[in-house]
């Protein structure tokens, strides 16, 4: 096969080049610059399907045709998740820059699931990860020059079920996994309840805790379900507290919450999934007080801070009972580097052994922005939510459920259930 033969697999260069414009240009106008609306695509389950072809093209189409589909089939069926008026769920902002990082890290092809497969994936990640630390206060536990590190996961969830693993590791090989018992608040995140059955925890080991009238866990509660299992011969061994849960963005006392592990073996998880990224404004760092003595946390930039996902900062005190829980060494991985034991290897760090070059985008949202324009745009949102919950407590016909949790408000129509139902859906 010629050079040229083999080259006609790919877009030439020219082909690439001029496509690669035209798909900036219509993110320009889709993404960044769009206010088409509807937000909520006007579809029918299968309406996508109905449109595409039954089987794969045998020949080749040409970008062109591919963007037309795009534009006829697939727009019209995407939610508009970057619009300013898309209030659904929590944030997932994107941004230009992340936009840009992502693009560098998919066109480089790179794996970073050892050192040795791409020194500057391992070495980026770990050093804009020790940044975070620093720029939203973190405790030094989790700082790269100690015991312990920072990781960038896919999700939030899948950083809980790493802690789950590694706490499992904690609490020794003698305990057996029918006896350990977890803790959960009754307004903690689905990901954690789904963590421990994968990691085969029992379900009726699983305690959800239960929450005062303001959406926090008990600890009250919580220190009682503790001293039971120990009675009755269990093994406490994980406790997840939420630091802005989903449904209210209530946040558990963490200085509590140490106060009842205090003493024992059991590895406390924190998941800040959303309101982590508030902490790069010193005067929203309330929440963090008692981080300094757990075992773990993440939060998700992916979420709020302009990096898009996938891109959450999970972080441990100490990565010994991580490595030692998702660490195999086949003959194809083995090389100097990791034998060195100078280098990180973030295949250790997570579940799966292939990893994207995931921390170049965070890295152009820091870089573009700086920490100055990223503090405003926190305090902007919040400055909204402020905004607005002053006129649902001046208006007569909706009512706050709950306070104000930086930028989310929780409320209803007065008129009950119904009304509430009609609002949102207009
Ligand atoms: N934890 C909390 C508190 C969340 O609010 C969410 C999502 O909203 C998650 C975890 C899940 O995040 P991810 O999609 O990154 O797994």
């Amino acid at each position: 096969m010629n050079k040229d033969d083999d080259f006609a697999i790919h877009m030439n260069p020219e082909e690439f080049r001029s496509a690669g414009y035209a798909a900036i240009d219509w993110l320009v106008q889709h993404v960044i610059e769009s206010d088409v609306k509807p937000i909520s695509p006007q579809v029918e389950p299968g309406d996508i399907r109905s449109q595409l072809p039954v089987k794969a093209p045998e020949k080749g189409e040409s970008f062109e045709s591919i963007m037309d589909d795009m534009n006829r089939i697939i727009l019209p069926g995407l939610t508009k998740w970057q619009d300013p008026g898309f209030f659904g769920f929590f944030p997932a902002n994107s941004s230009p820059p992340a936009i840009l990082g992502d693009l560098f890290s998919t066109g480089l092809g790179v794996q970073g699931m050892l050192w040795s497969t791409g020194p500057a994936i391992t070495e980026l990640e770990t050093h804009v990860l020790d940044w975070l630390i620093d720029m939203c206060g973190l405790p030094k536990q989790f700082h790269s020059s100690g015991s312990g590190g920072g990781v960038i996961q896919d999700s939030a969830s899948s950083a809980t079920l790493c802690a789950i693993v590694a706490a499992r590791e904690k609490v020794g090989e003698g305990t057996h996994l029918s006896e350990m018992c977890a803790y959960i608040s009754e307004q903690a995140h689905s990901s954690s309840e789904k963590g421990l059955l994968i990691a085969g925890i029992k379900r009726q080991n699983i305690r959800k805790i239960a929450t005062t009238d303001t959406f926090e866990i008990s600890t009250k509660a919580l220190q009682e379900a503790v001293q039971k299992d120990l009675a009755d011969g269990l093994t406490p061994f994980f406790i997840l507290a939420t630091l802005g849960t989903t449904s209210s963005g209530a946040f558990d006392n963490l200085v509590d919450i140490n106060n009842v592990v205090q003493g024992k073996k059991i590895w406390v998880h924190v998941d800040a999934a959303w309101a982590g990224s508030a902490a790069i404004c010193q005067e929203y760092r309330f929440f963090l007080e008692g981080l300094n003595r757990v075992d773990s946390y993440v939060f998700n930039p992916h979420k709020w801070l302009l990096t898009n996902f996938d891109c959450s900062a999970f972080y441990v005190a100490d990565s010994k009972f991580l490595i030692k829980a998702l660490s195999i060494v086949p003959e194809y991985l083995k090389n100097k580097a990791s034998e060195s034991g100078k280098v990180i290897d973030y295949r250790d760090w997570q579940i799966p052994l292939g990893r994207r070059f995931r921390s170049l985008k965070l890295w152009f949202v820091l870089r573009s922005y700086g920490l100055e324009t990223l503090r405003k745009y926190i305090r902007q949102h919040i400055d909204l939510a402020n905004w607005l919950e002053k006129q649902i407590e001046s208006h007569p016909k909706v009512s706050l459920i709950t306070t104000r949790s930086l930028s989310l408000l929780c409320f209803n129509h007065v008129d009950g259930d119904e009304k509430s139902k009609k609002l949102l859906k207009d």
